[in-house]
């Protein structure tokens, strides 16, 4: 009777399920977020290494066999269960580990939301499917290297924990997996996640594309961009003159505009290792509603003087201040993008 749309696969091997709690090293003190309980598996075990579990279920079917499972125990009053859909919940409790047979689903959904988690929890063990561990560890130039990757290591160090096969699961699941320890680095980067990722989705759109294309040849991209220099100057009481450009400015925008776009030869016969479109749908990480809006092409507004500003900003940053403007996305490392937001960030340029 499981719901495998919902990554319902329970794990049966009891040796495995023991690994996985032993590896979180819980203290008796320890708060734990255990995502998709099942039947209760893990919960069992996590019951008995730390002071209390927060387990999420979505199937209320599910929740009752767990309630059922624990009821009249003295761990029944340490266990806490909340019905509903994790990634919907709007703020997560606070906890100190997060264990999470995941339902293959909600992979990068979860992990994003484990990595903008602040307080970061102290660690998360993690079963994935195989290929999506792995993204998590890619490197620059790497197949699978995506804005997954370089969130992750941003905000994380990732450690490998163990394979497992599909017959450890009931039902077994089409793919291999693998258990991955995500430990946020402490103390956390002082930057803002939500400028970090706004960078990162705007380079990821095309991966493979050379940055100065990315953004100066995506329209949505400088609207965006446009749009939240006004707010930056707004808030910063910086005056604006947005007075419409004279003809030959504003046909010269346009033509920055319209070759690009059609980037064709941007691409180099790369072809193959194209973003994500090879990939299972719950992989692309890319496919959620903002970063659709930066691949959507809104029409073309008529250029003011604002929009050539932040123009001309962001071409010095790409191509002065980082020398970056000829680089994929795909080949830069962590480093590059920390380069890139605090050259931007200095021209009053916000992701966010
Ligand atoms: N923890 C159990 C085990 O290891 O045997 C079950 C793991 S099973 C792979 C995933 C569980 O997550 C299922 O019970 C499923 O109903 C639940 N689930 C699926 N999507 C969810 C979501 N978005 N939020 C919370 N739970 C979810």
């Amino acid at each position: 009777k499981m719901n495998t749309d919902i990554g319902q696969h329970i794990l049966k091997n009891p040796g495995v399920a023991q690994a996985i709690v032993d590896k979180a090293d819980l203290k008796q003190s320890d708060i734990v977020l255990e995502v998709g309980p099942g039947t209760g598996n893990l919960t069992t075990r996590i019951l008995e290494k730390a002071k209390r579990v927060i387990a999420v279920e979505q199937d209320p079917r599910m929740a009752a066999e767990l309630t059922k499972r624990f009821q009249g125990t003295p761990a029944a009053k340490r266990l806490e269960l909340i019905l509903g859909d994790v990634i919907k919940m709007p703020e997560l409790p606070y906890f100190d580990v997060c264990i999470s047979n995941t339902p293959y689903q909600i992979s990068s959904p979860l992990t994003f939301k484990l990595l903008a988690t602040s307080p970061a929890p102290r660690s998360a063990v993690l079963m994935f499917q195989r290929e999506f561990a792995m993204r998590l560890f890619a490197k620059p130039g790497e197949k699978l290297y995506s804005r997954l990757s370089v969130n992750a290591q941003m905000w994380a160090k990732v450690d490998h924990v163990m394979k497992v096969g599909k017959n450890n699961f009931n039902p077994p699941p089409q793919v291999e997996s693998n258990v991955v320890r995500i430990t946020p680095k402490n103390p956390r980067p002082q930057i803002s996640y939500e400028e970090w990722d706004g960078l990162l989705r705007v380079a990821f759109v095309r991966k493979n594309r050379v940055l100065r294309s990315g953004f100066l040849g995506t329209s949505s991209v400088m609207e965006m961009l446009e749009s939240n220099y006004k707010t930056f100057c707004a808030q910063n009481e910086i005056p604006l003159d947005d007075g419409p450009l004279d003809d030959a400015a504003a046909a010269d925008g346009m033509d920055v505009d319209a070759g690009a776009d059609a980037d064709n030869d941007e691409w180099d016969g790369i072809m193959d290792v194209d973003d994500e479109d090879d990939m299972p749908d719950f992989f692309k990480e890319e496919s959620d509603r903002k970063s659709k809006k930066l691949q959507d092409n809104p029409n073309r507004k008529k250029k003011g003087k604002v929009s050539e500003l932040v123009r001309a900003k962001v071409k010095k940053v790409l191509e002065v201040d980082t020398e970056l403007a000829d680089r994929r996305a795909r080949l830069c490392d962590e480093g590059d993008f920390l380069k890139l937001l605090y050259a931007f960030n200095q021209e009053g340029i916000h992701f966010n």
